[in-house]
């Protein structure tokens, strides 16, 4: 079975700054997914910000197991629709992997419900990441610690709930000290927040920077059927309780009436 990913990009650095350009001549998205096309079981393909819907229509959503998001110019430009039909997805059991700066983007706060704020120095210091997780399948075949030369440096207190497991903390050449991998699960679905990936750094191309990802990939997917409506909240009346009861006392709603919102 292959696993089916859609890499969102926002490609507007790509776009519009030279050296970015020049570091991912094939877009960052482009460079991402080419990776994860090279990774055994997982087929990639890309969508941007300036596609109609972003490139996330619901049949898009439907056909998508795992979606990775990197943006961070124009997170205000994502319309908040699409921001709902992603987190519903995700509700539902689609799995998605927020990169870098994604940690601002909507679906992200959307689905933290908190600031997702941290400190930050763009200095192009030696980011040192460590396993926190061994044996984690999102570590598979990662060395207990390994390097990045060039980064941006994210700080703590990064301002995201509790994970569920943390997988990687980095530590930056300033002294500055991060969790950079975090996993959530939100409904039905499985979430992978990963730190490195400043764009104006070749980060995405490296290969353990790459087998993390594809990692992540395989852990984040849900192979079970994707939930229709993940909010869907029915009332039960008494007469399908499953043991017999007799209804007592006052009530609010009348027999079969939709809870409120
Ligand atoms: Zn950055």
């Amino acid at each position: 079975m292959t696993i089916r990913v859609t890499v969102w990009g926002e490609n507007v650095h790509e776009q519009k700054n030279k050296v970015v350009a020049e570091v991912y001549p094939k877009t960052m998205h482009g460079t991402i997914a080419a990776a994860l096309n090279a990774a055994a079981g997982i087929t990639a393909g890309t969508v941007t910000l300036q596609d109609p819907e972003h490139g996330l229509t619901a049949e898009k959503l439907a056909e998508t197991d795992v979606l990775i998001w990197w943006g961070h110019a124009a997170h205000g430009a994502v319309d908040d629709r699409i921001v709902e039909r992603v987190c519903n997805a995700v509700w539902g059991g689609m799995g998605v992997i927020f990169l870098h700066s994604a940690h601002f983007s909507k679906p992200f706060k959307r689905l933290m419900g908190a600031p997702c704020n941290l400190t930050w120095r763009e200095a192009g210091e030696r980011e040192r990441i460590w396993v926190t997780s061994r044996q984690h399948p999102i570590a598979r075949g990662i060395p207990d610690h390994f390097e990045l030369e060039t980064e941006e440096m994210y700080g703590e207190p990064f301002g995201v709930p509790e994970p569920l497991e943390t997988v990687f903390i980095s530590w930056f050449q300033g002294g500055e000290v991060f969790r950079s991998g975090l996993t959530y699960r939100r409904g039905a679905g499985n979430i992978f927040y990963f730190r490195p990936g400043h764009e104006t750094y070749p980060t995405y191309h490296q290969p353990i920077v790459q087998q993390v990802i594809a990692n992540a990939v395989r852990w984040a997917h849900n192979p079970e059927r994707r939930i229709a409506d993940p909010n869907e909240a029915p009332n039960t009346p008494v007469e399908k309780a499953l043991e017999p009861i007799v209804e007592r006392g006052p009530r609010l709603h009348h027999a079969g009436e939709k809870g409120y919102r």
